[in-house]
């Protein structure tokens, strides 16, 4: 399958599942990223507000602000890329991963863009279980994540 048919496939999963069955599994994700010794070892965290199909990372936001500093990224093209500090992690969503950490978006290129210049942070994604697939078709400009939770 291509990158567009991916997505569809990946979209047609989502829906799929209930909010229940993605609350809980967002939940899940969410401990599973608190407990990581990465981000607890950070003192910054940069991620994501989701998105209604995404892993819910609403809570874990409010969470995180309490005790790091905490760059939220808005999933807009017009946004101006931030240079977060080497010791941040950061944590991206995706439409589907492998298990290689390569990762598929939404076709806009934004997270490529935006990791392109941060080969040092350390970078996980995350996703529902059902979005890690054998391959991601990659292109030479897609960026690799360095783990994806899932
Ligand atoms: P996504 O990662 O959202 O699934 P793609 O990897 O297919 O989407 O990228 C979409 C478009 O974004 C590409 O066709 C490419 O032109 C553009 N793009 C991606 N990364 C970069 C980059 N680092 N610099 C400039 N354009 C980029
Ligand atoms: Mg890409």
């Amino acid at each position: 399958m291509d990158k567009t048919d991916l997505r569809k496939y990946t979209f047609e999963q989502n829906r799929l599942h209930s909010v229940d069955e993605k609350a809980t599994l967002s939940r899940k994700i969410c401990d599973k990223i608190m407990a990581h010794e990465a981000v607890e070892s950070a003192n910054t965290i940069v991620l994501f507000w989701s998105l209604k199909s995404e892993v819910d990372t609403h809570e874990m936001v409010a969470e995180l602000v309490k005790k790091k500093n905490v760059i939220l990224l808005t999933q807009s093209a017009e946004t101006p890329p931030v240079t977060p500090p080497k010791d941040a992690v950061i944590i991206v969503p995706g439409v589907a991963f492998d298990n290689r950490g390569y990762r598929l978006g939404r076709g806009k290129g934004y997270y490529d863009r935006f990791l392109s210049n941060l080969a040092e942070n350390y970078k996980i994604g995350i996703c529902f279980p059902w979005q890690m697939i054998e391959k991601v078709p990659t292109d030479s400009h897609d960026v690799c994540v360095n783990e994806v939770i899932f």
